[in-house]
């Protein structure tokens, strides 16, 4: 008999469950994992089963739950596992983890269906007989019976129709009589057919060509027009074949068409002989065409790689958990590896969940598991916050079904309801999307790392620039090490130089964010025909507006930040909350006329280009111009197709873009990021600066890049320099251990905050009551300050730092801080915990 109470997480900012009565209408229905609707204060919500309990708490007037969603639970029992795990760690409500856990609770039509199972047919059978009861109570042997009549597939009912109700049909389940499937209804949805080539061993593609070569002789054998053809013929196959083998992977047919310049006849040809394969998927939103930073994987390894993947295949030998770091310069071929990787998964049985830091690249790496995994097209499943939530929704229970057995996603795809995972691989796991910035505060990494070992699955993280943490674990021997040295096809890395701007200065006079030799690097790029990106991290015109009288600048009302001024749209803007100001004719503290703007951003920098290269051809990329991805699209599009010469944006252009006749990368200012008051300022310096030294020199031509700074002995700069991760690894470490950061200690921020500054000041004194006799026991408590972010949306904030070389000791204190807050009253929503903290800004 099934308990009569459930402890229900509910998505509030609440740090406990809550106990409802099950109805006898739905004994059975309700199991851990599942979503119920239940009245909570005066509404009515969604929440979760955490647990089934004997009894309720006293004392109190226990509800009843309303409704039950899954027939299958939604969560499966590790999951839930996971979901305490977070909450305890990260200190975040419980509700708000299964909300971020679950697929979209908006009412989704589901459909179930009953499906008799191969034990559920020979019991039916053998009843049928009149032998045994096999325990079962007369409806359910009719049922059965009706089940096997109707080819074995019902629809899920009302119990009136079925005969059984739903306790019933849980204990047939149980037994292994039945499987009850929950599938999202299908609406039909938009598709598009995607191309990929079959991947033919080299042997067997020869004989094919020469099969058709020796038809076309065959049926007329001395014309040479038709010889001519042939060739002609050949050239188009091969060029697709580059094109889906080596260049960019499975493309969408009009995509391949108009990169090939063939017919659809070709293509259509080339299906018919079995040179291509095809399938359809959903036509997603994040489609991005030009973003195809990996080439696709190549059907053989090089040394290093096969090297590689034996370890990763003795880890599976071991069949228990273990955390690999796959270290890898750009361009080695580490997505080969990974493929491989969960080919064995698959393989052994099991199933593969692969982490990627960006929703376009899980389109890309999806569309290499469909075509590399051959018949099972359905069996790979894409997760990403850009699907509309049906999409999700289906998707989500696709794997929930057990009928994808490989998931492809970003950040919250860490939570996908696979069953039996073998792999979990992290690719860029630096990268800081795989942090989640609001409740609960995650990293998709870390949850990766222990979810891997709640199911005894080998976690294979990727980087060509690994964190500070994962390459710390990996030289002390908690995880594993394995690397890639060498890019594929013994491409080299781009040569990199540092532009001085002091001797820069000291030599023009001028303060031009443009130095004499980056004008002159791409003067040759526009004599030869090839092209530059030049990269700058502040976009709008002017960073900011001052007064030379005063000296005061001009402040966003809100934030404690200066206005950008933004000269097309002709205002200022605030870049963290998005106000937006005229132009001060004078100075709103001492109105006098002397307003000035300082600090060029990429918009100004591109009228500069405009104006020193008058015939070329410039685009500007950054959240201005591209506020659509159309626009995004088409300004890579031309670019990569040759319609421009040289093309200026912010970070947007540093990541993943393969473009083949860039031979020269600018990089404006090294020092911005580097001034940043951060601790890892100098690890994302080095990490931005090698990602776009890899973007330089991809295609035949050799790279170069040109790194301005004023600071060019930092290490950060040094070591980019130079490509060298290990020399950096060791200089920042070093810095690391001396200051007391992580990986040498945990570290949490904590924030208050508040619109009203006198809340937020009696707050952080309350709290600092309670943190200060805890100061220097195991933990040191910096604070309360001023946040650096003094003023951020109209909230006024206060920062405590939290440093302690024993994470127990920090996660104690902090849970204590939160009671501490909640009995004097203090709104849960004004402490902010963040553990872990990326940016402590
Ligand atoms: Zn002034
Ligand atoms: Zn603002």
């Amino acid at each position: 008999m099934t308990p009569p109470f459930c402890n229900v997480a509910l998505p509030v900012p609440l740090r406990t469950t809550f106990t409802y009565a099950v109805p006898d209408s739905l004994q059975g229905t309700v199991q851990p994992g599942s979503r119920v609707l239940v009245p909570f204060r005066k509404k009515a919500m969604v929440g979760v089963v955490v647990e089934l309990v004997e009894s309720a708490p006293q004392g109190t007037k226990i509800r009843e739950v309303a409704r039950v969603f899954d027939f299958v639970p939604a969560l499966t029992v590790k999951l839930i596992e996971l979901a305490h795990w977070i909450a305890g760690y990260y200190l975040a409500p419980i509700g708000e983890v299964f909300r971020a856990m679950l697929p979209p609770v908006t009412e989704v039509k589901t459909q179930r269906q009953i499906i008799l199972t191969d034990a559920g047919r020979e019991a039916a059978d053998s009843l049928s007989g009149g032998e045994l009861s096999h325990g079962l109570t007369s409806a359910e042997a009719a049922f059965l019976a009706k089940l096997k009549e109707k080819k074995g597939t019902l629809l899920l009912g009302p119990a009136a129709k079925l005969g059984v109700d739903a306790s019933a049909l849980h204990r047939l389940q149980r037994r292994g009589l039945i499987e009850i499937r929950e599938s999202v209804e299908g609406r039909k949805r938009r598709t598009q057919r995607v191309i990929a080539w079959k991947g033919v061993p080299a042997a067997a593609e020869k004989c094919s060509k020469e099969k058709i070569e020796e038809k076309d002789k065959a049926e007329m054998p001395f014309d040479s027009a038709r010889d001519k053809q042939s060739t002609q013929r050949n050239r188009r196959e091969e060029k697709i074949r580059e094109l889906l083998e080596t260049e960019r992977g499975p493309m969408p047919l009009p995509q391949l068409l108009k990169l090939a310049l063939v017919t659809r006849a070709v293509v259509e040809r080339m299906l018919r002989d079995g040179l291509l394969e095809s399938w359809e998927e959903a036509i997603d939103p994040a489609e991005d065409p030009f973003d195809a930073g990996y080439a696709p994987a190549a059907h053989e390894l090089n040394v290093e790689q096969e090297s590689v993947l034996k370890r990763i295949r003795a880890r599976f030998e071991l069949g228990e958990f273990g955390v690999q770091l796959l270290h890898g310069v750009t361009g080695s071929g580490k997505t080969e590896v990974y493929l491989r990787a969960v080919q064995d998964t698959l393989g052994r049985g099991k199933t593969a969940l692969i982490l990627v830091p960006e929703i376009a690249l899980t389109l890309w790496i999806g569309r290499q598991c469909r075509s590399w995994f051959g018949a099972k097209f359905e069996g790979v499943a894409v997760l990403h916050s850009a699907l509309s939530e049906v999409e999700r929704a289906r998707e989500w229970w696709r794997v929930r079904n057990g009928e994808a057995r490989v998931v492809v996603g970003t950040r919250s795809a860490v939570f996908a309801p696979l069953e039996n995972l073998g792999l979990i691989i992290v690719d860029e796991e630096q990268e800081n999307s795989f942090k989640q910035e609001e409740t609960p505060r995650y990293h998709g990494r870390d949850v990766a790392i222990v979810r891997a070992k709640m199911e005894g699955a080998l976690a294979l993280l990727g980087s060509a620039t690994p964190s500070m943490e994962t390459y710390h674990h990996a030289r002390e021997g908690k995880y594993e090490l394995l690397t890639l040295a060498s890019r594929v096809a013994d491409r080299s890395l781009a040569s990199v130089e540092i532009v001085d701007l002091r001797e820069d200065f000291q030599q023009t006079h001028q303060t031009s964010p443009i130095s004499a030799a980056l004008h002159a690097g791409i003067q040759e790029c526009l004599a030869n025909g090839t092209q530059a990106l030049v990269l700058i991290n502040r976009r709008g015109y002017s960073w900011s507006v001052l007064c030379r009288s005063c000296g005061a600048s001009v402040q966003c009302a809100n934030c404690s930040i200066s206005m950008t001024h933004h000269k097309q749209r002709n205002r200022l803007e605030c870049h963290y909350c998005g106000s937006i100001q005229q132009i001060p004719r004078v100075c709103p503290k001492c109105q006098s006329k002397y307003v000035y703007f300082f600090g060029e951003g990429s918009e100004h920098l591109e009228e500069r280009l405009r104006k020193e290269f008058p015939g070329a051809r410039i685009a500007r990329l950054d959240r201005d111009t591209a506020r659509t991805k159309r626009q995004y699209q088409e300004t890579l599009g031309a670019f990569a197709g040759g319609a421009l010469d040289i093309l200026v944006g912010t970070q947007m252009l540093a990541k993943g873009h393969d473009f083949q006749r860039v031979t020269l990368v600018g990089v404006v200012s090294a020092d911005s990021s580097l001034s940043l008051p951060d601790f890892r300022a100098a690890e994302r310096t080095f990490q931005l600066l090698t990602q776009v030294a890899g973007r330089a020199g991809r295609g035949e031509l050799a790279g170069r890049v040109l790194i301005q700074t004023f600071y060019p002995e930092h290490y950060a700069i040094q070591d980019a320099v130079k490509q060298d991760y290990a020399a950096f690894f060791e200089r920042e470490l070093h810095f690391r251990r001396m200051m007391a950061y992580p990986p040498f200690t945990s570290l949490a921020n904590v924030i208050v905050r508040d619109v009203s500054l006198e809340k937020a000041i009696r707050w952080s004194r309350q709290l600092s009551e309670y943190f200060s006799p805890h100061d220097d026991k195991g933990v040191r408590i910096l604070g309360p300050a001023t946040a650096p972010l003094a003023r951020l949306k109209k909230e006024h904030r206060f920062q405590f730092l939290l440093k302690s070389p024993k994470r127990s000791v920090l996660t104690k204190l902090l849970s204590g801080a939160i009671a501490y807050c909640e009995a004097k009253d203090i709104p849960d929503t004004a402490v902010l915990v963040d553990m872990d903290p990326l940016s402590l800004l």
